[in-house]
């Protein structure tokens, strides 16, 4: 049985990140809906998209065309990534907006950290040394 699996899968792509997201989003989404059970049309979409999720993720492990599934998962493991870190900036700078103000570099988009109360002043970008005023 195992073995049978293995030559099945043998120059197939297999499960990955994107794969283990679908999966979980798909169960998410039948979990979400059974409390709209009565909600006849929102109930059937969910399961719909449920199943759409599922059907792509064993698509994409059973493909052959390794390449293109390695990118995708790729792209959406950069997607997710910038996703994660910009929530964990907001909570940081959620968590100490008393004491520092918070700026973006207008030349290169970093972001910048400034002690709060001193008034106007120059901003240095430590990134790209852009110089510019702000008042903290
Ligand atoms: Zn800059």
């Amino acid at each position: 049985m195992r073995e049978k699996l293995a030559k099945f899968m043998s120059g197939r792509y297999g499960p990955d990140a994107l794969f283990r997201f679908q999966v979980g989003a798909a169960l998410v989404l039948e979990l979400l809906a059974i409390p709209l059970r009565r909600h006849g049309t929102l109930y059937s979409l969910m399961n719909y998209g449920a199943f759409v999720l599922l059907v792509w993720a064993v698509f994409r492990a059973l493909s052959r065309n390794v390449q293109k599934r390695y990118l995708e998962n790729l792209h959406f493991q950069e997607l997710f990534g910038r996703a994660r870190r910009q929530s964990r900036m907001n909570k940081e700078k959620f968590s100490q907006r008393k004491d520092y103000r918070f700026f973006v570099c207008p030349t290169c988009k970093t972001n910048l950290r400034v002690p709060k109360g001193k008034g106007e002043i120059y901003i240095t970008c430590a990134k790209c040394g852009n110089r510019f005023r702000g008042k903290t």
